[in-house]
Protein backbone atom coordinates (compact mmCIF):
# COMPACT_ATOMS: atom_id res chain seq x y z
CA UNK A 1 0.00 0.00 0.00
CA UNK A 2 1.01 3.31 -0.79
CA UNK A 3 -0.59 6.50 -0.24
CA UNK A 4 -0.21 9.58 -3.49
CA UNK A 5 -1.57 12.43 -4.20
CA UNK A 6 -3.89 12.48 -7.06
CA UNK A 7 -5.57 15.71 -9.09
CA UNK A 8 -8.58 15.77 -10.22
CA UNK A 9 -9.41 16.57 -13.35
CA UNK A 10 -13.20 17.14 -13.32
CA UNK A 11 -15.55 17.62 -10.69
CA UNK A 12 -19.46 18.15 -11.45
CA UNK A 13 -22.86 17.96 -9.53
CA UNK A 14 -25.02 15.15 -11.93
CA UNK A 15 -28.09 15.02 -9.17
CA UNK A 16 -28.53 17.68 -5.71
CA UNK A 17 -26.96 15.08 -4.03
CA UNK A 18 -23.98 13.66 -6.15
CA UNK A 19 -20.87 14.48 -7.53
CA UNK A 20 -19.09 12.91 -10.39
CA UNK A 21 -15.23 13.23 -9.99
CA UNK A 22 -12.57 12.00 -12.22
CA UNK A 23 -9.39 11.49 -11.09
CA UNK A 24 -5.85 11.45 -13.12
CA UNK A 25 -4.75 7.99 -13.00
CA UNK A 26 -1.25 7.89 -11.86
CA UNK A 27 1.07 5.72 -13.74
CA UNK A 28 0.81 2.34 -12.86
CA UNK A 29 -2.02 2.70 -10.95
CA UNK A 30 -4.64 -0.51 -12.05
CA UNK A 31 -8.12 -1.91 -11.02
CA UNK A 32 -10.60 -4.38 -12.54
CA UNK A 33 -14.09 -3.72 -13.04
CA UNK A 34 -16.10 -3.90 -10.10
CA UNK A 35 -12.83 -2.90 -7.60
CA UNK A 36 -13.13 -0.06 -5.14
CA UNK A 37 -10.23 2.74 -4.36
CA UNK A 38 -9.67 3.95 -0.98
CA UNK A 39 -9.64 8.04 -1.31
CA UNK A 40 -8.96 10.76 1.00
CA UNK A 41 -8.34 14.15 2.26
CA UNK A 42 -6.28 15.70 5.00
CA UNK A 43 -9.04 16.69 7.38
CA UNK A 44 -7.79 19.02 10.68
CA UNK A 45 -4.21 17.50 10.19
CA UNK A 46 -5.55 13.57 10.07
CA UNK A 47 -5.95 11.45 7.24
CA UNK A 48 -9.21 10.56 6.30
CA UNK A 49 -10.32 7.77 3.70
CA UNK A 50 -12.86 5.96 2.54
CA UNK A 51 -14.20 3.36 -0.12
CA UNK A 52 -15.66 4.40 -3.67
CA UNK A 53 -16.83 2.17 -6.58
CA UNK A 54 -14.43 2.66 -9.63
CA UNK A 55 -17.52 3.95 -12.30
CA UNK A 56 -14.82 3.79 -15.56
CA UNK A 57 -13.10 0.84 -17.29
CA UNK A 58 -9.91 -0.33 -16.43
CA UNK A 59 -8.58 1.00 -19.85
CA UNK A 60 -9.79 4.61 -19.04
CA UNK A 61 -7.12 7.68 -18.35
CA UNK A 62 -9.08 8.62 -15.49
CA UNK A 63 -10.82 7.07 -12.09
CA UNK A 64 -14.33 7.91 -11.41
CA UNK A 65 -16.32 8.56 -9.02
CA UNK A 66 -19.79 9.01 -8.13
CA UNK A 67 -19.96 10.26 -4.53
CA UNK A 68 -23.40 11.09 -2.48
CA UNK A 69 -22.96 13.75 -0.10
CA UNK A 70 -24.09 11.96 3.29
CA UNK A 71 -24.93 14.82 5.67
CA UNK A 72 -22.46 15.66 8.38
CA UNK A 73 -20.03 12.87 7.19
CA UNK A 74 -16.92 12.81 7.99
CA UNK A 75 -15.42 12.66 4.24
CA UNK A 76 -18.15 12.94 1.70
CA UNK A 77 -19.36 16.64 1.87
CA UNK A 78 -15.60 17.48 1.76
CA UNK A 79 -15.27 15.32 -1.47
CA UNK A 80 -18.10 17.52 -2.96
CA UNK A 81 -16.30 20.88 -2.17
CA UNK A 82 -13.68 19.90 -4.61
CA UNK A 83 -13.15 21.11 -7.92
CA UNK A 84 -11.01 20.52 -10.95
CA UNK A 85 -6.92 20.87 -10.44
CA UNK A 86 -7.38 19.99 -6.38
CA UNK A 87 -5.49 17.30 -5.21
CA UNK A 88 -6.47 14.49 -3.10
CA UNK A 89 -5.13 10.89 -0.89
CA UNK A 90 -4.99 8.02 -3.43
CA UNK A 91 -4.46 4.51 -1.97
CA UNK A 92 -2.56 2.58 -5.19
CA UNK A 93 -3.70 -0.67 -3.23
CA UNK A 94 -7.35 -1.31 -4.90
CA UNK A 95 -9.75 -4.08 -3.24
CA UNK A 96 -13.18 -5.87 -4.04
CA UNK A 97 -14.31 -8.62 -4.71
CA UNK A 98 -17.49 -7.62 -7.05
CA UNK A 99 -15.90 -8.98 -10.12
CA UNK A 100 -17.97 -10.46 -12.63
CA UNK A 101 -15.24 -13.28 -13.81
CA UNK A 102 -16.44 -14.68 -10.49
CA UNK A 103 -19.93 -15.47 -11.41
CA UNK A 104 -20.55 -18.93 -12.84
CA UNK A 105 -20.29 -19.23 -16.42
CA UNK A 106 -23.05 -20.23 -18.85
CA UNK A 107 -25.04 -17.43 -17.85
CA UNK A 108 -27.37 -15.75 -20.43
CA UNK A 109 -29.00 -12.50 -18.37
CA UNK A 110 -26.61 -10.38 -16.13
CA UNK A 111 -28.77 -8.01 -13.16
CA UNK A 112 -27.11 -5.21 -11.82
CA UNK A 113 -28.77 -4.22 -9.03
CA UNK A 114 -27.80 -0.96 -6.89
CA UNK A 115 -29.61 1.75 -4.82
CA UNK A 116 -27.99 5.39 -5.29
CA UNK A 117 -24.29 5.49 -5.87
CA UNK A 118 -24.41 1.82 -5.77
CA UNK A 119 -24.99 1.97 -9.54
CA UNK A 120 -21.52 3.25 -9.59
CA UNK A 121 -19.45 -0.03 -10.56
CA UNK A 122 -22.21 -0.63 -13.07
CA UNK A 123 -21.61 2.65 -15.05
CA UNK A 124 -18.18 0.63 -15.72
CA UNK A 125 -19.60 -2.74 -16.48
CA UNK A 126 -22.01 -1.33 -19.02
CA UNK A 127 -19.18 0.35 -20.70
CA UNK A 128 -16.96 -2.71 -21.13
CA UNK A 129 -17.99 -4.64 -25.10
CA UNK A 130 -15.91 -7.60 -23.72
CA UNK A 131 -19.03 -8.22 -20.54
CA UNK A 132 -21.64 -7.39 -22.63
CA UNK A 133 -20.47 -9.59 -25.31
CA UNK A 134 -21.09 -12.79 -22.85
CA UNK A 135 -24.98 -12.37 -22.38
CA UNK A 136 -27.64 -12.31 -24.01
CA UNK A 137 -28.98 -9.20 -21.89
CA UNK A 138 -28.09 -7.10 -19.35
CA UNK A 139 -30.43 -5.50 -16.83
CA UNK A 140 -29.98 -2.27 -14.66
CA UNK A 141 -32.28 -2.29 -11.38
CA UNK A 142 -31.29 1.31 -9.88
CA UNK A 143 -33.45 1.83 -7.02
CA UNK A 144 -33.67 5.64 -5.69
CA UNK A 145 -36.08 7.67 -3.73
CA UNK A 146 -36.42 10.42 -6.44
CA UNK A 147 -36.20 10.68 -10.02
CA UNK A 148 -33.25 13.30 -9.93
CA UNK A 149 -31.07 10.54 -8.11
CA UNK A 150 -30.99 8.51 -11.46
CA UNK A 151 -31.88 10.85 -14.47
CA UNK A 152 -27.55 11.37 -14.58
CA UNK A 153 -27.48 7.51 -15.47
CA UNK A 154 -28.86 8.67 -19.05
CA UNK A 155 -25.32 10.98 -19.52
CA UNK A 156 -23.14 7.51 -18.76
CA UNK A 157 -24.42 5.24 -20.03
CA UNK A 158 -24.16 4.44 -23.62
CA UNK A 159 -27.11 2.89 -25.11
CA UNK A 160 -26.86 -0.28 -26.13
CA UNK A 161 -29.69 -3.00 -27.42
CA UNK A 162 -28.59 -5.55 -24.67
CA UNK A 163 -29.22 -2.93 -22.07
CA UNK A 164 -32.11 -2.54 -19.78
CA UNK A 165 -32.75 0.15 -17.46
CA UNK A 166 -35.59 -0.30 -14.99
CA UNK A 167 -35.63 2.71 -12.46
CA UNK A 168 -37.40 2.02 -9.27
CA UNK A 169 -38.52 5.20 -7.81
CA UNK A 170 -39.95 5.36 -4.15
CA UNK A 171 -41.12 9.00 -2.94
CA UNK A 172 -42.31 10.13 -6.63
CA UNK A 173 -44.75 9.48 -9.51
CA UNK A 174 -44.36 7.59 -12.55
CA UNK A 175 -42.02 5.02 -12.21
CA UNK A 176 -42.05 1.51 -14.09
CA UNK A 177 -41.66 0.35 -10.07
CA UNK A 178 -42.51 2.20 -7.00
CA UNK A 179 -41.70 -0.68 -4.84
CA UNK A 180 -38.17 -0.71 -3.31
CA UNK A 181 -36.00 -3.76 -5.02
CA UNK A 182 -36.68 -6.88 -2.29
CA UNK A 183 -40.61 -5.84 -2.44
CA UNK A 184 -40.47 -5.45 -6.33
CA UNK A 185 -38.39 -9.23 -6.67
CA UNK A 186 -40.52 -11.02 -4.38
CA UNK A 187 -44.17 -9.59 -5.58
CA UNK A 188 -42.83 -10.43 -9.40
CA UNK A 189 -43.36 -7.10 -10.47
CA UNK A 190 -39.30 -6.80 -11.44
CA UNK A 191 -39.09 -9.94 -13.51
CA UNK A 192 -42.50 -9.00 -15.01
CA UNK A 193 -40.85 -5.49 -16.76
CA UNK A 194 -37.85 -7.57 -17.71
CA UNK A 195 -39.89 -9.96 -19.29
CA UNK A 196 -37.63 -12.59 -18.27
CA UNK A 197 -36.93 -15.07 -14.83
CA UNK A 198 -34.03 -15.12 -12.34
CA UNK A 199 -33.15 -18.74 -12.40
CA UNK A 200 -30.20 -20.35 -11.02
CA UNK A 201 -29.30 -21.70 -14.40
CA UNK A 202 -29.49 -18.66 -16.83
CA UNK A 203 -28.86 -15.63 -14.55
CA UNK A 204 -25.92 -13.87 -12.78
CA UNK A 205 -26.72 -10.95 -10.15
CA UNK A 206 -24.52 -8.67 -8.66
CA UNK A 207 -25.80 -6.22 -5.81
CA UNK A 208 -24.12 -3.33 -5.19
CA UNK A 209 -25.36 0.04 -2.08
CA UNK A 210 -27.91 -0.50 0.39
CA UNK A 211 -27.26 -3.06 3.09
CA UNK A 212 -31.02 -3.43 3.38
CA UNK A 213 -31.67 -3.84 -0.49
CA UNK A 214 -28.42 -6.40 -0.28
CA UNK A 215 -29.91 -8.76 2.59
CA UNK A 216 -33.20 -8.52 0.98
CA UNK A 217 -32.46 -9.61 -2.18
CA UNK A 218 -30.17 -12.13 -1.36
CA UNK A 219 -32.35 -13.60 0.73
CA UNK A 220 -34.47 -13.93 -2.10
CA UNK A 221 -32.18 -15.36 -4.21
CA UNK A 222 -30.83 -17.99 -1.70
CA UNK A 223 -34.81 -19.41 -2.26
CA UNK A 224 -33.88 -19.92 -5.91
CA UNK A 225 -31.08 -21.33 -4.95
CA UNK A 226 -29.20 -19.05 -6.25
CA UNK A 227 -25.72 -18.37 -3.80
CA UNK A 228 -21.96 -16.49 -3.60
CA UNK A 229 -19.62 -18.22 -5.03
CA UNK A 230 -17.61 -19.78 -2.14
CA UNK A 231 -15.07 -22.21 -1.24
CA UNK A 232 -14.19 -23.08 -4.78
CA UNK A 233 -17.88 -23.83 -5.60
CA UNK A 234 -19.52 -21.75 -8.19
CA UNK A 235 -22.07 -19.11 -7.25
CA UNK A 236 -24.36 -16.73 -9.09
CA UNK A 237 -24.67 -14.31 -6.88
CA UNK A 238 -22.29 -11.35 -5.65
CA UNK A 239 -22.80 -8.21 -3.54
CA UNK A 240 -20.73 -5.30 -1.97
CA UNK A 241 -22.74 -3.47 0.71
CA UNK A 242 -21.76 0.44 1.23
CA UNK A 243 -22.02 0.29 5.17
CA UNK A 244 -23.12 -1.93 8.32
C1 LIG B 1 -16.63 -1.11 -0.82
C2 LIG B 1 -17.35 0.24 -0.70
C3 LIG B 1 -17.56 1.01 -1.84
C4 LIG B 1 -18.21 2.24 -1.73
N1 LIG B 1 -18.45 2.97 -2.85
C5 LIG B 1 -19.15 4.14 -2.77
C6 LIG B 1 -19.45 4.90 -3.97
O1 LIG B 1 -19.08 4.52 -5.09
N2 LIG B 1 -20.17 6.05 -3.81
C7 LIG B 1 -20.60 6.49 -2.59
O2 LIG B 1 -21.26 7.54 -2.53
N3 LIG B 1 -20.31 5.79 -1.44
C8 LIG B 1 -19.57 4.66 -1.51
N4 LIG B 1 -19.26 3.97 -0.36
C9 LIG B 1 -19.55 4.61 0.95
C10 LIG B 1 -18.34 5.48 1.35
O3 LIG B 1 -17.22 4.66 1.61
C11 LIG B 1 -18.61 6.32 2.62
O4 LIG B 1 -19.12 5.47 3.63
C12 LIG B 1 -19.58 7.46 2.38
O5 LIG B 1 -19.08 8.38 1.40
C13 LIG B 1 -19.82 8.23 3.69
O6 LIG B 1 -18.58 8.69 4.17
P1 LIG B 1 -18.55 9.94 5.15
O7 LIG B 1 -17.19 9.99 5.77
O8 LIG B 1 -19.03 11.18 4.49
O9 LIG B 1 -19.64 9.53 6.25
P2 LIG B 1 -19.43 8.79 7.63
O10 LIG B 1 -19.18 9.81 8.68
O11 LIG B 1 -18.40 7.72 7.50
O12 LIG B 1 -20.90 8.16 7.78
C14 LIG B 1 -21.17 6.86 7.27
C15 LIG B 1 -22.69 6.69 7.11
O13 LIG B 1 -23.09 7.34 5.92
C16 LIG B 1 -24.16 6.63 5.30
N5 LIG B 1 -23.72 6.34 3.90
C17 LIG B 1 -22.54 5.78 3.49
N6 LIG B 1 -22.48 5.70 2.16
C18 LIG B 1 -23.63 6.21 1.69
C19 LIG B 1 -24.14 6.39 0.39
N7 LIG B 1 -23.44 6.03 -0.72
N8 LIG B 1 -25.36 6.95 0.26
C20 LIG B 1 -26.07 7.34 1.34
N9 LIG B 1 -25.64 7.16 2.63
C21 LIG B 1 -24.44 6.62 2.80
C22 LIG B 1 -24.38 5.38 6.12
O14 LIG B 1 -25.46 5.61 7.01
C23 LIG B 1 -23.11 5.24 6.90
O15 LIG B 1 -23.29 4.57 8.13
C24 LIG B 1 -18.63 2.73 -0.45
C25 LIG B 1 -18.38 1.94 0.69
C26 LIG B 1 -17.77 0.73 0.57
C27 LIG B 1 -17.53 -0.10 1.83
Amino acid sequence: MAIVSARVRTAQMVASNVIHLQIERPDGYAWQLGQFARIGLNVAGEEVFRAYSIASTPESDTIDFFIAHVTDGALSPRLHALQAGDDLLLDTEVNGTLLPSRLEEGGKYLWLMSTGTGVAPFIAMLSDRALLDQYERVILVHGVRTWDESGYLSRHIVPDPKIQVICSVTREEGAMLTERIPEALESGALEKIAGIAIEQATSRVLLCGNPGMVKGVRNHLKSRSMVSPRAGKPGQVLAENFWL
